[in-house]
């Protein structure tokens, strides 16, 4: 990793802890980002090519990916990284 950027690594597992916290997100349920792709890690995968994507109340910083890497601001599947 080099200084400055963070790099979420995108395992099974990372998507598992993700689904806790993007899968009940109101954001998430309301544009049904299940079914567009990336579907979840989006702090490793990238913002979501859902195209209306409205801003709510964001659970990732919530999440233990988010501390462990010490992400910030969350609303990774509306933002570009
Ligand atoms: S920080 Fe957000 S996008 Fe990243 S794994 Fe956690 S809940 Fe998912
Ligand atoms: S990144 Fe944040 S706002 Fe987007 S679905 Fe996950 S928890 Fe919700």
């Amino acid at each position: 990793m080099k200084m400055g950027t963070v790099t979420v690594e995108d395992t099974d597992e990372n998507r598992q802890i993700c689904m806790k916290y993007c899968g009940i997100c109101p954001n998430y349920k309301k544009n049904c980002l299940g079914s567009h792709q990336p579907d979840n890690l989006f702090c490793a995968r990238g913002r979501s090519n859902a195209a209306q994507i409205r801003e709510q109340r964001c659970f990732c910083l919530a999440c233990e990916i988010f501390a462990k890497n010490s992400l910030a601001l969350g609303h990774f599947c509306e933002r570009e990284k």
